[in-house]
């Protein structure tokens, strides 16, 4: 190799990327790997100041930059995907990755409608409107790849969690919905779903903050020792699927759980 020469796979390059949530956790991740394999990024997320300095960070506005996006608002989507059609001439990849967690849950009959709506328009619309605005400019270049952050929960019971599992299982069937309908236009769509990560939605959702009590529990919970998933995982799976090696596949829901949800029905 050439001194200088960059020895990761380009395996991204000329593609470009629309990530939401992008400034924060397996968004961030994701944004990182993606601009390190070649790829121009289009960061959308409503921590601007965040999403903004990630970006200049990571290169120039001709590699990475921000934009604004409530992924519960059509129009913010709508802009985020025109914007990166505008400055970036077309989209390749458009990750779904936005999320919220939500309250902590009661039981059923104590649970409240506004969380569960909250949930719901975050998780489940926002990767709808996501999907049918990267469709709009993806279906005339037969071609295009659309990815979600789904969940473990989408495979195994976590209990008083009625808004979250609920709005991931809902996340899987639009994966497997779309993937059916837009495959004959060429475009792909999968789902990832991984196990707990140490990301601020997880420390909120735990209510534990210390990074090493978490991974304390985690690796007592998890099936594959001697590893803790970190965000770069999530994120080495959606380069995967958002490259050409993945080229088949379609309609997927990969979990990246250490093998969790084979071990377990519910979340200990
Ligand atoms: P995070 O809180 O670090 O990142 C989520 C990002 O989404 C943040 O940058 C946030 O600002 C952004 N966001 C929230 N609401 C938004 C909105 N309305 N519009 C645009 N952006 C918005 O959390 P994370 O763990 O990286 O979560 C990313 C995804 O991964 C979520 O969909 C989450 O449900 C999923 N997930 C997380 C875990 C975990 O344990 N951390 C496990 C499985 C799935």
């Amino acid at each position: 190799m050439m001194s200088g020469e960059s020895s990761v796979a380009k395996s991204l390059e000329g593609k470009v990327a629309l990530i939401t949530g992008g400034a924060s956790g397996i968004g961030e991740s994701t944004t990182r790997v993606f601009v390190e394999h070649g790829a121009t990024v289009l960061v959308a997320d409503i921590q601007d100041e965040l999403g903004q300095s990630l970006c200049k960070q990571l290169g120039s506005p001709e590699t990475v930059s921000y934009t604004h996006c409530d992924v519960k608002s059509e129009s913010d989507v709508q802009n985020a995907v025109d914007t990166a059609v505008s400055r970036y001439g077309k989209l390749d990849i458009m990750f779904n990755n936005a999320g919220i967690a939500g309250e902590a849950e009661p039981r059923l009959i104590a649970s409240n409608l506004h969380n569960f709506k909250r949930v719901f328009d975050v998780n489940v619309l926002g990767g709808f409107l996501g999907a049918k605005h990267a469709a709009r400019v993806m279906i005339p270049a037969m071609k295009g790849c659309i990815l979600f952050t789904a969940s473990i929960v989408s495979k195994i019971c976590m209990g008083l969690s009625h808004a979250y599992t609920t709005s991931k299982h809902a996340v899987v069937g639009l994966t497997e919905n779309l993937a059916v309908e837009l495959g004959e236009y060429g475009i792909r769509v999968n789902c990832i779903s991984p196990y707990a990560i140490v990301t601020p939605l997880f420390q909120k959702t735990s209510g534990v903050s210390k990074k090493e009590k978490v991974e304390g529990i985690l690796s007592a919970a998890g099936v594959l020792k001697g590893a803790i998933l970190e965000p770069s995982d999530v994120a080495q799976a959606a380069l995967f699927l958002a490259s050409d090696d993945a080229k088949y596949l379609n309609g997927v829901n990969l979990p990246v759980d250490g093998g969790y949800s084979l071990n377990n029905q519910t979340w200990k």
